[in-house]
């Protein structure tokens, strides 16, 4: 590196040069940058539609033809229809069905049970509704199987077993003003006349694939990490991948999914080869096993608390104290002391000194390949070379030691991904790796249209689709409801807020939601709706209040992926549809004072005689 031309900080070495890092960081963005954007990816459906295929169910489910009324029904069973059924139970609400199109309770933890699969925010917080069930999990970081028990539990604690429906696909709703229901259809031949509509999709709940040129042309065997074939790998989702022992096995990605999978494919393939189009930032994970004496001394209220001193952390609000103390509040920690050594020399610049914190943060993390990794040519491939929360942060300590096995090969891409896929193979930079299996580890669907990840369309008042609504400018109130399309309720991030602990989120939209229908239920209301004005003031508000929260992740100056729109700049339209600008903690507060004021403001209760 050149000579320093800033000022070196403590917890950079003396000769860290920012400008050179800075070029560097944008010379690696610049690499990746290509014009087709989320259009590199395949939609599964088609031909490609076997990649959803349910591995984990080993009998179809029959079951009779519905057509029915129901006052609620929840379309989604995992964390967000699971902690949305706990709510409307404890609303009193008994007329309830879930529709989940796996076969379980359960959703992303349902999907993903490749091996490692473990939860990377701390399970004390991460997990939904621990003190109302009497829970608490085994490990700081519980793995799959855990939680997806835990699921169940919740599903069996708030009885939302009854009721729901596995194996199940919403393929249509659609809002019938007179009756003020909304008819629901399913891929059963199911029709559900439903008063109120909860959707908790998830927001990673469908695969994408790379496309590849020759994608189709393999013939060997395939599968999506999130739906793991154990058929083929033997073991489970603690390893002992014993049927790999033979097997030439290529996995494409190096995101969170692949982090935690690889050490165990490692372990047992023959040969493993690893492609990499940019690397992960792989921190410490630390994981350790609870301690009974501090889950018993834990006071009424402090899963709350940890929750919320978590997110007033990694949203960069000081705390008396940090209760995770982990990877993810590691950085905030060094911002703040950053920050008040920069308050005692005089005035601070606050984006300086975010960004050297940040400097400090990725260079230890790329130190720490150097110290696990022994081949430095190795090394230096997987180290990451942008700001930290450009990609989504990981946490692990068996994926880069993986990398010293003889029967484990890292083919780096260079950030252009694999160019090729042949009847035998993949194909970098002209060299043919022929293998046994292809393992996409390639992620999730987020940038699309809200009704493609969900799988149906959502029509409204006169027939117009959410989806047709939206394309002009998200229009909501609070992220959940929208003008002519009464009594539906969407759980997702825009317009409403973005946190790092997911369940958050959930925890704060599924008490809104079910204040909401509790209040309509109460007083004979058949109908909620939002007004155009509240819609239209609440958009402005989100224009105004900038991108916030997601604008600090993935801004434009990073490297492409998920958190940036893949490096392409959105539309217009698109202003509006990101999180509340001000930020979760303030989201939440919002919410509550406007539930607490009791007067439902930009809200109409109506009747139908229907
Ligand atoms: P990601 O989208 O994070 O990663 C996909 C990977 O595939 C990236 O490394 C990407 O590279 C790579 N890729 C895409 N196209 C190509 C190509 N043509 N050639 C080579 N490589 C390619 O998916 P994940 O499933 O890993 O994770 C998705 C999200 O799920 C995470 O971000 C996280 O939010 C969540 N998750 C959470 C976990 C938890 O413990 N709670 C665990 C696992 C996942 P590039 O980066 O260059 O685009």
């Amino acid at each position: 590196m050149s000579s320093p031309s800033e000022d070196p900080k403590p917890g950079l070495p003396d000769d860290f040069d920012a400008t050179a890092m800075r070029e560097r960081y944008r010379a690696e963005r610049d690499k990746r940058l290509r014009p087709d954007g989320n259009d590199q990816y395949i939609e599964v459906v088609g031909d490609f539609a076997r990649y959803l295929e349910d591995p984990y169910v080993e009998q179809r489910l029959e079951r009779e033809v519905l057509t029915e009324d129901v006052e609620v029904l929840v379309i989604g069973g995992g964390f967000g229809g699971l902690q949305m059924g706990a709510r409307l139970r404890d609303a009193g609400i008994e007329d309830l069905r879930i529709i989940e199109k796996g076969g379980d309770f359960g959703g992303t933890w349902y999907w993903n049970r490749y091996p490692g699969a473990q939860c990377d925010i701390e399970s004390y917080i991460y997990l939904p509704l621990l003190e109302e069930v009497g829970y608490i999990p085994t490990e700081k970081y519980a793995f799959a199987k855990e939680i997806l028990e835990y699921s169940q539990k919740l599903g069996r604690h708030y009885g939302l077993y009854e009721g729901a429906l596995f194996e199940t696909e919403v393929t249509d709703l659609t809002w019938d003003d007179e009756a003020s229901r909304w008819i629901v259809t399913t891929d059963r031949g199911d029709t559900l006349r439903a008063r109120f509509v909860t959707m908790a999709n998830g927001p990673l709940n469908r695969p994408k694939l790379p496309g590849i040129p020759g994608v189709e042309d393999f013939a060997g065997h395939t599968f999506h990490t999130s739906r793991w074939d154990y058929d083929y790998t033997g073991g489970g989702p603690l390893g002992g991948l014993d049927r790999l022992h033979d097997k030439t096995v290529a996995v494409i990605g190096t995101g969170a999914t692949a982090i935690q999978c690889v050490p165990f494919l490692g372990e047992t393939a023959k040969q493993l080869y690893v492609f990499q189009r940019t690397p992960s930032s792989v921190d410490v994970r630390g994981n350790k096993p609870t301690d009974p004496d501090w889950a018993a001394s834990l006071d009424p209220g402090w899963h709350k608390q940890r929750m919320e001193n978590f997110n007033g952390l990694v949203s960069g609000v000081p705390q008396p104290e940090d209760l995770v103390d982990d990877g993810w509040t590691d950085l905030i920690g060094k911002m703040i002391r950053r920050f008040k050594d920069a308050m005692q020399e005089g005035a601070p610049d606050v984006p300086k000194i975010l960004e050297m914190a940040n400097f400090e943060k990725m260079n230890e993390i790329r130190q720490r390949v150097d110290e696990l990794v022994d081949d430095p040519a190795v090394a230096d491939k997987l180290k990451p070379y942008y700001q930290m929360f450009c990609k989504r942060p990981t946490f692990n300590d068996d994926f880069l030691p993986t990398f010293n096995r003889p029967n484990v090969e890292l083919v780096d891409t260079d950030g252009q991904g694999v160019e090729r896929i042949t009847e035998k193979g993949l194909v970098v930079a002209g060299v043919e790796y022929e293998v046994d299996c292809i393992i996409y580890a390639t992620g999730f669907e987020v940038g699309t249209a809200y009704s493609r990840r969900a799988g149906y369309q959502i029509r409204g008042r006169g027939g117009r689709t959410l989806e047709q609504k939206w394309e002009a400018g998200m229009q909501s109130l609070h992220g959940m409801q929208s003008h002519d399309f009464p009594n539906c309720f969407v759980m997702h991030m825009l317009q409403a807020a973005f946190t790092a602990n997911f369940p958050h989120l959930l925890e704060e939209q599924t008490t809104h939601i079910a204040y909401i229908v509790g209040h309509a239920l109460e007083v004979g209301a058949t109908k909620v709706e939002v007004t155009r004005e509240a819609e239209e003031a609440w958009a402005k508000l989100i224009i105004e209040k900038g991108a916030g929260a997601l604008g600090a992740l993935g801004g434009p100056e990073c490297t492409p992926g998920y958190y940036n729109n893949e490096g392409q700049e959105r539309d217009s339209s698109a202003a509006q549809a990101v999180p509340y600008g001000g930020g979760s903690i303030e989201f939440f507060e919002l919410l509550a004072k406007w539930r607490a004021s009791g007067d439902f403001e930009g809200l109409e209760f109506g009747r139908s005689e229907a």
